[in-house]
C-alpha cells in the first residue's frame, strides 16, 4: 500500500456552539474509521478539545491543538502549555499559522515553540508560506529563511517528529487553491531545505502538508499531482458532508 496520508482540520473560531463541534468531529471520527491509509487530526477551538475527544480509542482519528505556549508553566496569561494539551490527551498542534504570524508571531517564537511540542512528546505541525508571489522566485528564498529559522535548535534526531505544512498565504482563504504543478515543485523543495539541513534521509522522509483553499473537489488531486504527504484543511474541515467526502477521495488516491 502508499504511503499514509494525514489530513489535519484547522477549525480556526468555529463552530460557536458545542453542540454543533460535537456533530461534526461524530462525522469526521465516523468517516476516519473506515479509511484505509490516512489519518485524521481535528484541532478544534481548545474549549470543544475534551468534548470532541473519543472516549474509546479512535481508528484514524486524533485531535489536535491550533496553538500553544512556548512556556511550560508559570505567569503566560491566557497561555496553553504543550504538557497541558498532552494531559488532554491531544496528539498534534499546529505552529506558526500564517494568521497568528500576521499578528506578531515571529520565527524565534515559532522555533520555541516547536521546541515545547516536541518535547511534550506530542507532534508539531509546522506552516510555513510566502505571503505573494513574484516572478523572480523569492517565495523559495522566503521560504527556506523561514522554515530554517523556525527550526532552530531542532536536532536531526527530532527532524522527522515534525509535519511541515506548506501554506502559501494568498491562497488561504481564496477562492481557489494553487496549482497542483506548484505544490509539488515547493514540496520538493522543502526536502531539499530538510535534507541540506538534516541529511538526504530526513529530507526523503521529510512530510509535507499543503493547505490553502482545498475541498472536496480538489483535495484528491492535490494529494495525487502535487505529491504531498497531506493537507491541512481550514474551512472545509467544519463542513462535516464536504470534509467526509474530501476524506474519502484522498483516501481513494492509489
Ligand atoms: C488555513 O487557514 O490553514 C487554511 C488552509 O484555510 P482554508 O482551507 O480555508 O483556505
Amino acid at each position: 500500500m502508499a504511503n499514509k496520508i494525514l489530513i489535519v482540520g484547522n477549525w480556526k473560531m468555529n463552530p460557536l456552539d458545542p453542540e454543533a463541534a460535537k456533530a461534526i468531529a461524530r462525522k469526521t471520527r465516523t468517516t476516519a474509521a473506515d479509511l484505509r491509509r490516512t489519518e485524521v487530526v481535528a484541532c478544534p477551538p481548545i474549549v470543544f478539545a475534551s468534548l470532541i475527544m473519543p472516549r474509546d480509542k479512535a481508528v484514524h482519528f486524533s485531535v489536535g491543538a491550533q496553538t500553544v505556549s512556548m512556556h511550560e508553566s508559570g505567569a503566560h496569561t491566557g497561555e496553553v502549555s504543550a504538557l497541558m494539551l498532552k494531559e488532554l490527551g491531544l496528539t498534534h498542534v499546529i505552529v506558526g499559522h500564517s494568521e497568528e504570524r500576521a499578528a506578531g508571531l515571529t520565527d524565534e517564537m515559532v522555533a520555541k515553540r516547536i521546541l515545547a511540542v516536541l518535547s511534550a512528546g506530542l507532534t508539531p505541525i509546522l506552516c510555513v508560506g510566502e505571503a505573494v508571489r513574484d516572478d523572480n522566485g523569492s517565495y523559495f528564498d522566503h521560504v527556506k529563511i523561514q522554515l530554517k529559522a523556525s527550526l532552530a535548535g531542532v536536532t536531526q534526531k527530532s527532524a522527522n517528529d515534525i509535519v511541515v505544512a506548506y501554506e502559501p498565504v494568498w491562497a488561504i482563504g481564496a477562492a481557489a487553491a494553487m496549482q497542483p504543478e506548484q505544490i509539488r515543485e515547493m514540496a520538493i523543495f522543502i526536502k531539499k531545505v530538510y535534507s541540506d539541513l538534516y541529511g538526504s534521509a530526513a529530507g526523503l522522509k521529510a512530510a509535507v502538508l499543503y493547505g490553502g483553499s482545498v475541498n472536496y473537489t480538489n483535495a484528491a488531486e492535490i494529494v495525487s499531482l502535487g505529491q504531498v504527504d497531506g493537507l491541512l484543511v481550514g474551512r472545509e474541515s467544519v463542513n462535516p458532508r464536504g470534509f467526509a467526502d474530501l476524506l474519502k477521495s484522498v483516501d481513494a488516491v492509489s
